[in-house]
């Protein structure tokens, strides 16, 4: 109930708001144009008609149409048009205001904005459209020629495109509370400029001695420049307004035409017409290239807070002109104040030698090729420190196919190469101690056995001799029981080094057990893996003879040499079995396998 009645009280508003105004502005117009033959250059009702009904509830516009459509009749009657035609006119009107409507509600469901050239193209389209549409019913029903018929439709449509944008965007700014959040200065200067523009236009169609119709048209771009779409179509009202009023007054340069008033008062319109065409789209174009420089300003803002988040970097080589450009963050990489001049070869330049060298051939095989590139190298900063960059790019190309510039990210990799350097230098001293013999420092036994084993395949695949020797302590155990385990240590550690030191470079002895030591003789036919082991014999005799701090010791060797064993194992036990003859047979000896 409170709804409906709401609903219906807001309708009776509408339809007040709409037949007041409707029945005001068609008087002034027809008053204005009267005693000119009844011609008016502009039609204000039909637009500002067409602007209630877009800013009003669809459940209005019913009680709308009936307020208008008594407006309408009101000012014609009172104008002194007979009731037939009164009703006709009237009639006209009501139909051009429904099919804008409904062609603007066609493409545009939500609101209409006159700040995308595309709606302010759609409207143009619907107004003059409904205008062509009444003319046609006005004509047919006046039952008049072709002349009517156009005056009709520029009359008609003048009214929608010019009063109808002013009223919405006005609305509009009231409704959003745009009008609110406008800075004082900025509704000042819009105050100026539209007095400014109305001063203008007063001039220029008060007088009628020099034809200068073009200063309105310098106020409403300044206004439309100043002030976007609302200020055009503001503009573009004062000047109509004030251009009608004078003209249709006999008053101006365009009164002052020497030639009928239809004349004056189509070139009138062809004026505003003229004018309308030029500042609306202007101003909608405006809008939409101030729209994209904020947005490429804030890209911007994003991408240099990427970029600073990121440590990245990038930089453009220009190839025609021989330029680079670095972003913010590239000179932040290179320790250089953003904005200090570089060049090309400087920034190759800054790379280390050796760097520098591979960068610039990676550089030309990708400009050559078109494909897309990635290095990293060492630069030296100016400050002298070294640090290691990354880069990453793709080459840009003509139409031609020709490469025009090369566009590259670049990022400071220092501490990941320190952490990659780091975590390099704890594996492999973590391998050397899972390899290492903590006594001797020579190769343990699961080194030597996996040493062996690939000494075992490589002979296997090229044929070339292989030898293994296994030698041991003799009378070990007296060591121990007469000096102590440390002086026992001691001793094994000496023949290891003694061993170590007379062996050739691509010999290798590990320790396998406590005093056991084995020795992989490549390339060692059987007389030189004799010599080879001999010598090794010698060196622990006479080595521990000379010192005199550790007691005496001698190995015994057992030597075999490979013969086609399918595994380490089997050559070990060959050689083990010799050992055990050399051991059997006296001690400190050597002993061949069979
Ligand atoms: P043989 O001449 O027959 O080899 O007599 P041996 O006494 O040396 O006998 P064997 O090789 O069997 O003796 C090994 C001894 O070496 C047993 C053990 O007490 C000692 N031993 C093993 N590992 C170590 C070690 O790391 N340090 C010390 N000091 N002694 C060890
Ligand atoms: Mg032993
Ligand atoms: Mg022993």
């Amino acid at each position: 109930m409170t709804r409906s009645l709401s609903s219906g009280v807001e309708a009776a508003l509408w339809s007040l708001l709409t037949a007041f105004g409707y029945f005001l502005l068609a008087s002034l117009s027809l008053y204005a144009t009267k005693g000119a033959d009844n011609i008016a250059a502009v039609w204000p009702p039909s637009g500002y008609f067409l602007a209630l009904l877009l800013l009003m509830p669809a459940r209005a516009q019913f009680a709308s149409f009936a307020g208008m459509a008594a407006a309408s009749f009101a000012a014609n009657m009172l104008a002194g048009t007979p009731p037939l035609p009164a009703a006709g006119f009237t009639l006209a009107n009501a139909c051009e205001a429904f099919v804008a409507l409904w062609l603007i509600r066609r493409r545009h469901t939500g609101e209409l904005s006159f700040m995308v050239p595309r709606s302010v193209g759609d409207f143009c389209i619907a107004t003059l459209s409904a205008s062509a549409l009444s003319a046609s019913i006005a004509t047919g029903l006046a039952g008049t020629g072709i002349d009517f018929f156009f005056s009709w439709l520029t009359t008609v449509g003048l009214g929608m495109l010019i009063v109808t944008p002013p009223i919405v965007m006005l609305a509009r700014m009231i409704d959003t509370k745009a009008l609110d959040n406008m800075s004082a200065r900025m509704k000042t200067e819009a105050v100026l400029i539209l007095t400014a523009a109305a001063a203008v236009t007063a001039t220029a169609f008060s007088q009628s001695h020099f034809p200068v119709t073009f200063l309105p048209c310098i106020a409403v771009v300044a206004a439309a420049y100043r002030l976007g779409p609302f200020g055009a179509a503001t503009g573009m009202l004062i000047v109509t307004i004030i251009a009608s009023l004078l003209t249709g007054q006999g008053v101006g340069p365009i009164a002052a035409i020497a030639d009928s008033q239809k004349v004056k008062v189509l070139f009138l319109q062809f004026y505003l017409v003229a004018l309308l065409f030029t500042t609306l789209p202007l101003a909608a174009l405006l809008v939409v290239q101030r729209r994209l420089a904020r947005r490429l300003e804030q890209s911007n803002r994003w991408l240099i807070q990427a970029e600073a988040a990121a440590l990245v970097g990038h930089w453009r080589v220009d190839l025609v002109d021989w330029t680079i450009q670095w972003s913010d963050q590239t000179y932040r990489v290179h320790g250089l104040e953003p904005g200090t001049p570089v060049d090309v070869d400087y920034s190759v330049q800054q790379y280390v030698d050796e760097d520098a060298v591979a960068v610039r051939r990676v550089l030309a095989e990708a400009v050559r090729t078109g494909q897309a590139f990635e290095y990293q190298g060492r630069i030296r900063r100016t400050d002298g420190e070294i640090r290691h960059v990354k880069s990453h790019g793709s080459i840009e190309m003509n139409r031609a196919g020709k490469a025009v510039g090369i566009f590259g990210t670049v990022q400071d990799v220092t501490e990941t190469v320190e952490n990659a350097r780091i975590l390099e230098a704890a594996r492999s001293a973590a391998e050397r101690v899972a390899n290492t013999d903590m006594l001797t420092g020579l190769p343990n036994r699961r080194h030597t056995l996996a040493f062996l084993e690939k000494a075992l395949v490589g002979a296997r695949e090229n044929g070339a001799p292989l030898a293994v020797a296994i030698f041991d302590i003799d009378h070990f155990k007296r060591i121990n029981d007469a000096h102590g385990h440390a002086v026992g240590d001691a001793v094994i550690r000496r023949v290891a080094q003694r061993a170590k030191a007379v062996l050739r470079d691509c010999d290798m002895v590990g320790r396998i057990g406590g005093e056991e030591f084995v020795c992989v003789l490549q390339r060692s036919s059987a007389q030189a893996a004799e010599i080879v082991a001999e010598r090794v014999r010698k060196a622990v005799e006479a080595g521990t003879a000379k010192e005199k701090a550790l007691p005496n010791a001698t190995i015994s060797i057992g030597l075999a040499l490979y013969a086609g064993e399918p595994d380490a194992e089997e050559l070990l036990h060959r050689a083990d079995q010799a050992l055990y003859s050399a051991k059997r047979d006296g001690r400190n000896r050597l002993r061949m396998a069979a």
